[in-house]
Formats: structure tokens, sequence, C-alpha cells
């Protein structure tokens, strides 16, 4: 498992409780997200109405599960939390909405994973807050309607485009997620260092930031790993020299890439003269699946403008040559 992945672990799940800002201003960066949500909060409190349906999107580690929270915990409401692929069957989401209580958040967390019977059955409850299910089965199944209490459906997903586009427009609410940026990172860091009792200087915090490829969960995890190497093998004081001793040791070079990206990247320059390449060759020629690739390694170095995307196929950009201190071709 790489260090530097942005997919949750469950070990850091309870760890992160600590860290997890629970109130809209702790909420670090985002400042769109966190202006509008204000004003749509305070309007559906002042109406005492639930708050809208919000759909949340965004790369995985950037805060989906932690906003969601934050929405319940200020609309003083209860969250249910479940994710698409957990709810098999109709009846598990009738379950989960027949038991929610007035203006109640209910997450779902990878919500384009919902299978098509389940969506069916969110779609009257998003809409009218209305059940509507077949149960029983043959010649005894008989449909039931049931009222249910105003609550909020807060989806969460890695890209808007994955969702069927009558779930999609059920939601009043539709709110994008940004990697960040280097200061509301170092912010981040200082501020869990702070609940986590480390010694940290801005700069030490900054060369954190800036190798946590834009992902607060990435930022918080090199924390955790450079807090160990400073206190082994210094104070415990994370300067920047510490930090960044600590993450070349830990294989996290100077812009955030380890191992698997820079394999990526000099492949692309050694082996297909920078590109352009087709996603099927690379993955054969670093022996590593296409959807790896795709998913994996490629956002971040696109994102990053180390790799650019054209018709033909995959090229490195400049930066790739600079990175390696290599000189572009002509
Ligand atoms: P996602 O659901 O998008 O995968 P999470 O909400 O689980 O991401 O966030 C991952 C971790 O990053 C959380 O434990 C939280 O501590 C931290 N985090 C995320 N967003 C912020 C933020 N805006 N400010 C401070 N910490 C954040």
């Amino acid at each position: 498992d790489r260090l530097i992945s942005a997919a949750p672990r469950p070990v850091e799940e309870a760890q992160d409780r600590a860290i997890r800002p629970v109130k809209l201003v702790d909420y670090v960066g985002q400042p769109k997200v966190r202006e509008q949500m204000e004003i749509f909060i305070q309007a559906a409190r002042l109406r005492q109405d639930a708050l809208d349906h919000t759909l949340i999107f965004g790369p995985p580690g950037l805060g989906k599960t932690t906003l969601s929270h934050i929405l319940a915990n200020e609309m003083g409401s209860n969250i249910r939390s479940t994710s698409g692929p957990v709810l098999e069957k109709a009846g598990d989401l009738a379950a989960l909405l027949t038991n929610l209580e007035p203006n109640d958040i209910l997450f779902i967390d990878e919500i384009h994973r919902l299978s098509p019977v389940v969506e069916e059955v969110l779609y009257p409850a998003m809409e009218d807050y209305q059940l509507d299910i077949m149960i029983g089965e043959g010649p005894a199944a008989r449909s039931i309607k049931l009222d249910l209490p105003p609550f909020t459906l807060v989806g969460a997903t890695t890209r808007a485009g994955l969702l069927t586009s009558p779930l999609r427009d059920r939601f009043g609410i539709v709110q994008r997620l940004e990697f960040y940026s280097i200061d509301d990172l170092t912010h981040i860091v200082e501020r869990s260092a702070g609940i986590l009792g480390v010694e940290i200087e801005e700069v030490g915090a900054r060369e954190i930031a800036r190798r946590s490829r834009g992902t607060p969960r990435i930022a918080n995890r090199l924390l955790r790993r450079v807090r160990d190497f400073a206190e082994v093998k210094g104070s415990g004081l994370i300067d920047q020299s510490t930090a960044d001793a600590a993450l070349n040791m830990l294989d996290v070079d100077a812009s955030g890439f380890d191992h698997m990206d820079r394999r990526l990247l000099l492949a692309m320059i050694e082996k297909f003269d920078g590109g352009p390449v087709g996603v099927d060759s690379l993955a054969a020629a670093i022996s590593e699946e296409r959807d790896t690739i795709e998913d994996v390694l490629e956002p971040y170095l696109i994102q990053q403008g180390f790799i650019m995307r054209t018709p033909r196929g995959r090229m490195v950009t400049r930066h790739a040559y600079t990175h390696f201190g290599l000189g572009a071709k002509e």
C-alpha cells in the first residue's frame, strides 16, 4: 500500500477522529464551499427546515465525509452513514429511511455505486419524502407507501459524471471540492500537530504540505510518520530539515511523488521519447494495470501538469524532464 495513497486506511479512521474538524469554521480552505454552505445552513435553520439534498464531489481524501458530519453538526441533526455498495437491496435503504428523525442527514458515500433498484427507492424519498416499495414476491407481492420525515440526503462521489442524471438532478446543492493549496495544507498540518501535541515549526509544516499532493488525508498521514522520525532521530521537534530527511527516507520526493510516479514518468521519457503513448502500451511497459494508471497514478500527475492527455495518447511535459534534471526534448 502506498504511503501517498489518498484512500482511507481503517486504522487511521479511529486516529482521525481527534483531528477531524467538527465545525465549519475549522474546515480549512475550500472558501467557496464554506461561504455557500454557511448561508444554506443558516437559511434552513431559520425556516426550521431540512437542508436541501447536497451532493459533494471530489477526489478521495479531500474532506467529503468530514464536510457531511460538519453539516449535521451545524444543523443540530443526527447523521446516519452508509455507502453505495453496502446498500444491496431496496429494503436496506428502506430500513435506514424509516429510522430517520425530522431534519436528519443520511450520508451515502460512493453514491455512484448504488444499484438501480435502490436508486429507484431514493427518487420519491428525495422528492416527496415518500417511501414506495414492493414487499413480497409473485402474486402475494404488494406495494406499500409510507410518509418519511423531512431529511437531507448528502451524497459523496469522486466524480459527478459517474452519477445517473435523474439522481444528480434531485440534488438542490452541488459542491465540488478542489485540491488544497500549500498554504491551506500547512494550516491543516499545524492544526493537527497542535491537537496531537507535536512540536512543529511553520517551515516544517510547509515541507510536509508541499509533498502531500493537495490532499489533507495524505498531509495528516505524513505528519504522523514524520513525527515518528523526529522522536526517534531527533528531539521530537519537526523543523524543515527533519521533515525533509524523514520524507526522503519515506520515499516521498520534493514533488510528493513516490517510486510508482517516477517509474511512470521515466518510462514515458526513456521508452517512449516523452510520448504520445497509448495507455495500454504504457501499462505493459511498467507492468501495471491500465486502471491503476488511469485511476491512481495519472490524476495527480495531470493535475500538476507533468502529463498531458492528447487525442494520440499521453505525453510528458517539460516539468517532467526538469523534475529528473533532464533537458526537454526539442
Ligand atoms: P473523503 O471523505 O473526501 O475521502 P475525509 O473527509 O475522510 O475525506 O477527509 C480525510 C481527512 O482529512 C479527515 O480525517 C480530516 O481530518 C482531514 N480533512 C479533510 N478536509 C479537511 C479540511 N477542510 N480541514 C481540515 N482537515 C480536513
